[in-house]
């Protein structure tokens, strides 16, 4: 059953989210998996060549890689355990450019394009912030740029911080809408009982590695232990809950061993490796159930037979030449409902454009639209992806 639950999700991938961990990229003393000697630029190559074959297979790439403190303590020679904030800070803004010069280079001998994006919960937690970046991630996936995307670490203190990149990551899937989140660490998945500790009785059952996680229940945050190495930040703990963050928006993570060269493949393969967090029931879309039904909708656009048709029938977004009235007072990022001309409700979403903007463009073609924005205006009122249509049967 598992197998083919992963058969279905590999199957046809369209896009990805890929977490590296810094473990999984930096040189290890032999024997102590805690201490580490910087960035291993060896990793990032091995990564650049299964991403490639990723991206061959038609599915887009976004990665979120931690690592840049673990390359900057070792740019600056700051080792010892404890940093100050403005150390850390220092290490992040040092280590982030070194890391992604790694991911330039080798990335580039693959003939892939790479482009780093910094962010800060600040970014997340505002909407309008939350859809300028979900637009620049989508701008780069068009023109086959794979998006290398980290906390802006040397600006952000403890206080306000994400925190670390599991956490990041499933929200970076969230927000690009992605099919499945891979989280690339040092371990081979979610262990029935932590895998390092020694057992306390004799008759204990030795630690087995679990398949699959239908539902993110407390004993499975039980399970998920804590870190206590110096590389990582987050350990089991923050998987698990980044695991159920993008469950309950439709989206499953598997975690898996970044450091078995073959595991990205095999998994990719609907092989079972590593640990699945899915259950099929999860699949009602929680991001559109919150558009369609937690935001208040601050306007009504009544667009005509066409965009409506184009809407409910063919999947597309809504352009400002299908829109025929506005109402309301609305700010881009808002919500909206949009109705036909005998006032039925047809879809609700994000809207890209103020009242405002949209009176001017409204029933305007893009050309048109172009010419009185130059190049600063999205082609969609309403991106798709952050829209819900109604059917008859809603
Ligand atoms: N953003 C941190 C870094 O690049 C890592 C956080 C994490 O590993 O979760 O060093």
């Amino acid at each position: 059953m598992d197998d083919s639950i992963r058969k279905k999700i590999t199957k046809s991938l369209k896009r990805v989210v890929i977490k590296i961990g810094s473990s999984v990229i930096s040189h290890r003393e032999p024997g102590k998996s805690s201490l580490v000697q910087g960035l291993n630029p060896e990793r990032i190559r091995h990564y650049s060549r299964q991403i490639k074959q990723i991206m061959d297979n038609g599915c887009e790439v976004v990665l979120v890689s931690s690592g840049a403190i673990m390359a900057g303590r070792e740019r600056l020679g700051l080792t010892r355990n404890h940093l100050t904030i403005p150390e850390k800070q220092a290490c992040a803004a040092s280590g982030q450019s070194h890391l992604m010069h790694t991911y330039e280079k080798k990335f580039e001998k693959q003939g892939l394009k790479v482009a780093q994006i910094l962010l800060s919960s600040a970014d997340l937690v505002n909407r309008r912030r939350y859809l300028n970046a979900k637009h620049t991630i989508e701008a780069l996936l068009k023109h086959k740029v794979i998006p290398i995307i980290n906390e802006n670490d040397s600006v952000t203190v403890d206080e306000i911080k994400i925190g670390d990149n599991d956490t990041l990551s499933a929200t970076v899937a969230c927000l690009v809408d992605a099919q499945l989140l891979i989280i690339l660490s040092d371990v081979n998945g979610l262990y029935s009982r932590d895998p390092l500790q020694k057992s306390r009785r004799k008759d204990e059952e030795p630690p087995k590695l679990i398949s699959q996680v239908n539902k993110v229940t407390k004993e499975v945050e039980k399970l998920a232990g804590k870190s206590n190495s110096l590389v990582t930040v987050g350990g089991m703990a923050t998987k698990v809950l980044a695991a159920k963050k993008t469950m309950s928006f439709g989206i499953p993570t598997l975690l898996l061993n970044g450091l078995d060269d073959r595991a990205m493949e095999k998994a990719l393969n609907g092989e079972t490796v590593g640990t699945l967090f899915w259950s099929e029931k999860e699949k009602i879309r929680n991001r559109k159930h919150w558009i369609a039904h937690t935001l208040k909708p601050s306007g009504v656009i009544t667009v005509d037979a066409g965009a409506k048709k184009a809407l409910l029938e063919r999947g597309k977004s809504l352009l400002p030449v299908g829109v025929v009235r506005v109402q309301g007072n609305f700010e881009f990022g808002n919500s909206v409902t949009v109705v036909d001309e005998a006032s039925c409700e047809v879809a609700r979403g994000l809207i890209n454009y103020s009242t405002g903007d949209l009176e001017k463009i409204k029933g305007m073609k893009t050309s048109e639209v172009r010419k009185l924005f130059s190049d600063n205006f999205y082609e969609e009122v309403i991106h798709r992806d952050d829209m819900v249509v109604f059917f008859k049967d809603d």
